[in-house]
């Protein structure tokens, strides 16, 4: 079985790839990745002898086709991914995230691939105070980011309703883990710290997120891909909710550091103060659940970007732009 897996050379689908490849003798892998600023091909084990790596654009009709044909199943990751580039600029994301996911969708239809497995976000349903929200709330984006996410996750089940496809959406909650690129805020604290800076952090440091490890998030969607239902959503979440504040203690502690480190800058724009996931649905069908307890994975992922500075400091060249918190 042939499965193309879109963005894997970025932080959680290359996690995926590996997991994907050790757990299944009878899986190949087909990486379909950009290469923006946010993919290496460091991140995926080149040279195994059942994945291929091909370096192109998901929003390139011919190349996708081609590739779809090959294909019995997609897991897709792919996707411009940082918050503070979308209010910066939007326009990139609206062509990766719902231009390049419909010419996915398309493909996928014209050779009857699926499971089509939608890799999407629990900041498409905007902000929670209180209470978690089910997979059945509607969606109320409100970045830049998550409102093209949210467009790739109605075009996804459209194409289930519409046509048939065999799509299934995952809806995950902040991830964190080794390789994930230094702009988002534990590599970027982290890296920070371990090279003697202070660390932005935005607003107050209330807004809240729950924390997934990426090994849990790739478990839960394959899963889905696996399990899962024809045009089900499925909401993964970590278990561990933090303010950003709280999150930048356990990170000034884990690096020897004291709060002098933190220097408090203007908030995000439209700043969601708390993002929260009801996975039940996830653990009662298919059995789901965060197996990563909280403090051990952060301590191992301080631990892996401490060790692992001839990964980072190139990519944080590379960033060209300060990034900031979640
Ligand atoms: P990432 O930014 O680390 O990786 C994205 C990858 O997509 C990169 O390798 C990049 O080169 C590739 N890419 C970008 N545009 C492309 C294009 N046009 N064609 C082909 N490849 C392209 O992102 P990530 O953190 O690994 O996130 C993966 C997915 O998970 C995304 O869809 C994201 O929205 C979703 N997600 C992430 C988080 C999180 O906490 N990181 C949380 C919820 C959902």
């Amino acid at each position: 079985m042939n499965v193309l897996v879109t963005g894997a050379a970025g932080f959680i689908g290359s996690a995926y790839v590996r997991t994907l490849l050790a757990a299944d003798d009878a899986v190949r892998v087909t990486v379909l990745d950009r290469l923006t600023y946010a993919g290496s091909t460091d991140n995926l084990p080149l040279g195994h002898p059942r994945l291929e790596f091909v370096h192109g654009d998901i929003c390139d009709p011919a190349l996708v086709d081609k590739l779809m044909a090959d294909a019995d199943q997609v897991v897709h990751f792919a996707a411009e991914s940082h918050v503070d580039r979308s209010i910066d600029g939007a326009g990139e994301f609206v062509r990766t995230n719902v231009l390049g996911t419909q010419t996915l969708l398309d493909a996928a239809l014209r050779h009857g691939v699926g499971p089509f497995v939608h890799v999407s976000t629990d900041e498409v349903y905007g902000s929670i105070d209180t209470g978690s929200w089910p997979e059945t709330h509607p969606l109320s984006p409100n970045s830049p980011y998550s409102a093209s996410k949210a467009s790739s996750d109605l075009l996804a089940l459209a194409q289930h309703r519409t046509h048939g496809l065999d799509v299934r959406v995952t809806r995950c909650s902040n991830n964190y883990g080794p390789r994930q690129f230094p702009e988002k805020v534990v590599p970027l604290f982290v890296t920070h710290l371990l090279d003697g800076r202070k660390v932005p952090l935005y607003g107050d440091g209330r807004n809240v997120r729950d924390w997934l490890h990426v090994d849990d998030h790739c478990h839960g969607v394959d899963l889905v891909r696996t399990l899962g239902r024809p045009g089900e959503v499925y909401n993964i979440g970590g278990g561990t909710e933090l303010s950003n504040k709280e999150l930048t203690a356990l990170l000034l502690d884990a690096c020897g550091a004291d709060w002098d480190r933190v220097e408090h800058v203007a908030d995000r724009k439209g700043h969601d103060l708390r993002y929260s996931v009801d996975w039940t649905k996830a653990r009662t069908e298919l059995g789901y659940h965060p197996r990563r307890d909280f403090t051990t994975g952060l301590a191992e992922t301080v631990a892996w970007y401490r060790a692992n500075r001839a990964w980072w400091e190139p990519l944080k060249r590379r960033a060209g732009r300060p990034g900031g918190t979640p």
